[in-house]
């Protein structure tokens, strides 16, 4: 006898209140997971319907206490029945929970009791707003993101609002204000940045393909791959084709999701497609209350809108037939998510569109070795667009600047002298200056600072991280390998062998000293806490409000400042020595895309590299801008290695608030998951050994097959269940990871 786990209706309430099922002999065939299924349900037995989420061969309760399932209604499957397939594909590739799963594929919301209200209305000003809010005594909660409020006339039509129907409606906002209302011409919504994207579009008119954009449209559209990888430099018109691919989508009748990295969801992106396919596309980002997000996805679910863009959650809209998932950037880390399932947005839309035979296309200018290796294998279509089709802007000149040099020269500075009498050209002429110091992934490595040599682990083949708490030993956080510092350099004997680091505090003290009259601004996680601030930062620098940025990798993505002609990449090394094997690549990407920045206007742009390690291929393939170079490097170390793509590897990570329990729990872990099909690093201290009151040891375990780490982890889950010491570790599974733990 076969039992299913049902649960009948698509809410978190019900996704915590699963019911069991026996399936009759005559269904079994039939019903699967994700099936929609009539049931009797309650004390009348009314029939409902709900949705099967899983099997078991066991009942939970005494079978005759069971119902059996009623029957299956015909028709075509419905999105749920889609999304609870991938939620199952979910649970089998990530080892997470059928429900934590669920919750992260279904648009699920909580039942809202008595309703809301809609409340419309337009202001100008934060104190207007808020005023009026109390005379209409709206929710005080809603006062404090008023500022922006100017910003959402509902722009029914879809035809973009400039900024001359902004102005006519502006100035009397509040007597405007009760009609609008009436008619409900104007709406006010929890302030995203997103809707900015609806003011001051220039009117969209569509251009005529080059042929190399025209032959990517069609060989996509025929080769019967279902993912294709298209890699063109910045400005060689990838947007174009991806609106197109999604015009022949829609016109076949189904709908588009189109990913961007959160960062990028600015309005020079969002506002093509805008003019392109109006309202019936929609924008999403992570700062969308539930609500909002609940309402795109029913709008989505009825048909309303048929283009959903936004980061990687948006992969989850319930499109009742999607047929192209398209992932800019496919090479960005945001596309993993950090959080259990640990999932990587490609592969959940490659396992999303063969569920309803769809497409996925991958786009990017400088792509993932993982992606281009597939490409090159022919697992994917590989699509090119050499050249640029925006005029004007030629790619910027790149200068490496050998820091062993400046130390010879008697230069202390963090500024090299090249970088130093560019700065004072650029702002002697009143030209930008984007400084950008790589700091992401930082993990406190070791160089020296006269060769630039880097101690690495002999195993593992990444750089070793400095421990100073516990007498400066050297740690590698792939295997657990300890070592003392040395106090030379085993290359060369220098004694200038130390931590490297710096800040961008730092970086902007060193600049008011050097260049007193500059104007500068700072962009960094830190000053960026404040919502909204990193927008603030971005547009007055944008308007030339200071001459120099400096900021972290946040100012290298996504945003065009015409007047910058000088880009300064202050220590290359700091990404080179993350720690993890994806060092050489971050790196790669960090400087093609900061070089990328300067000389976006018409004036010539710069870009100078700062590093130690002047003859890394990551800096001298970035500085000639040449990506198949850099992959041909980077492929023989992963080969060498067995790191993806070249074999698939795993994180396990164990926390106890207690050391001893953590190891314990670690060893015995190992043990379990050791097989023929794997390769078990010994456990090792995690990269952050202890946060929260927690110690934390990773294990991380290489195969040539994703099965054999999928095995691996079952075996682990299932000694985990039955095992009393495990009650109270924390233990989860990070397939193919981006990031050191
Ligand atoms: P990418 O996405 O590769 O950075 P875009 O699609 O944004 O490139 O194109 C860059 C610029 O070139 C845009 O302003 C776009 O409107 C314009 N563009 C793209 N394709 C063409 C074309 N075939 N003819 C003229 N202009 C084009
Ligand atoms: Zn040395
Ligand atoms: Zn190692």
């Amino acid at each position: 006898m076969k039992y299913a786990d049902i649960i009948v209706d698509i809410s978190l309430e019900a996704l915590n209140r699963v019911f069991q099922y026996i399936v009759p002999e005559i269904l079994e065939s039939k019903v699967r997971v994700g099936s929609q299924v009539m049931v009797p349900f309650g004390s009348g037995n009314r029939i409902i319907k709900g949705f099967v989420i899983g099997f078991s061969e066991k009942p939970d309760y005494a079978p005759d206490k069971l119902k059996e399932i009623y029957s299956i209604p015909k028709g075509s499957m419905v999105v749920e029945s889609q999304m609870i397939c991938l939620a199952d594909w979910m649970c089998r590739m990530y080892g997470c929970t059928r429900i934590q799963a669920l919750k992260t594929v279904l648009c699920v919301r909580r039942k809202i009791q008595g309703g809301t209200k809609k409340i419309y209305f337009l202001a100008v000003s934060r104190e207007e707003a808020e005023a009026e809010m109390k005379k209409l005594s709206v929710q005080p909660r809603f006062a404090s993101r008023a500022a922006l409020l100017a910003l959402f006339l509902d722009d029914r039509e879809g035809k973009g609002i400039t900024e001359d129907i902004m102005k006519k409606n502006v100035p009397s906002p509040m007597n405007a204000l009760r009609t609008l209302i009436k008619h409900g011409w104007i709406e006010v919504r929890e302030a995203s940045d997103y809707r900015i994207p609806f003011l001051g579009v220039e009117d969209g008119k569509q251009v005529q393909l080059s042929r190399e954009q025209q032959k990517a449209v069609e060989d996509i559209c025929e080769d019967e791959r279902m993912v294709h990888l298209l890699y063109g430099v910045t400005g060689s018109g990838k947007t174009e084709v991806y609106m197109q691919l999604i015009e022949r989508t829609l016109m076949s009748g189904r709908q588009a999701i189109v990913l961007i990295p959160e960062i990028s969801l600015t309005y020079q992106n969002i506002g093509r497609f805008r003019q392109r396919f109006g309202r019936r596309v929609s924008v999403m980002n992570s700062r969308m209350s539930e609500g909002e997000r609940y309402d795109q996805y029913i709008q989505a679910k009825n048909g309303e809108i048929d283009i959903m863009i936004g980061p990687r959650s948006a992969l989850f809209t319930p499109f009742p037939n999607p047929g192209l998932i398209i992932i800019d950037e496919e090479q960005d880390g945001a596309y993993k998510n950090d959080t259990t399932p640990k999932y990587h947005a490609v592969d959940v839309a490659v396992e999303r569109m063969r569920l309803c035979g769809g497409k996925v296309v991958l786009g990017s200018a400088t792509p993932s070795v993982v992606a281009y290796d597939r490409a090159v294998r022919g697992i994917y279509g590989l699509h090119l667009l050499k050249k640029r089709v925006a005029g004007g802007a030629a790619m910027a000149e790149t200068c490496v600047v050998d820091l062993r040099n400046e130390l010879k020269q008697k230069n202390y500075s963090i500024f090299s002298r090249k970088l130093q009498r560019e700065m004072e050209v650029r702002l002697e002429k009143k030209e930008q200056i984007l400084l950008f110091l790589n700091r992401r992934g930082y993990a406190g490595f070791i160089s020296c600072r006269s060769c630039g040599h880097v101690i690495r682990c002999p195993h593992c083949d990444i750089s070793m991280t400095l421990h100073k708490a516990e007498g400066n030993v050297l740690k590698c956080h792939y295997c657990g390998l300890t070592l003392p510092l040395p106090g030379n350099c085993p290359e060369c004997g220098s004694g200038y062998i130390g931590a490297f680091g710096m800040g961008t505090q730092k970086v902007v003290e060193m600049l008011e000293k050097r260049f007193p009259q500059a104007r500068i601004l700072r962009a960094d996680r830190d000053s960026m806490r404040r919502k909204n601030s990193s927008m603030e930062v971005f547009q007055a620098f944008s308007k030339g409000e200071a001459d120099i940025l400096v900021g972290t990798q946040m100012i290298v993505k996504g945003h065009d400042f015409p007047n910058v002609t000088l880009v300064g990449v202050l220590a290359a090394d700091l990404s080179m020595f993350s720690g993890d094997y994806l060092a050489g690549e971050r790196t790669f990407q960090l400087l093609t895309q900061a070089a990328g920045r300067a000389g976006r206007g018409e004036k010539p742009g710069l870009a100078v590299i700062q590093t130690y390690q002047p003859e890394h291929y990551a800096v001298t393939c970035a500085a000639a801008q040449d990506f198949e170079a850099f992959y041909s490097q980077e492929i023989l170390y992963r080969q060498l290695m067995r790191y993806p793509p070249a074999g698939h590897m795993m994180a396990v990570i164990i926390e106890h608030e207690d050391e001893m329990t953590a190891r314990e729990g670690s060893l015995l872990l190992a043990g379990v998951m050791a097989g023929k099909d794997v390769h078990i690093l010994p456990p090792a201290e995690g990269f952050r050994a202890k946060e929260k009151d927690c110690y934390r040891k990773v294990i991380y375990i290489k195969s040539n097959e994703i099965n054999g780490l999928i095995r691996s982890r079952e075996r682990a889950q299932a000694f985990i269940r039955g095992e009393a010491l495990f009650r109270e570790i924390n233990v989860q599974f990070d397939i193919n990871p981006m990031n050191l733990y």
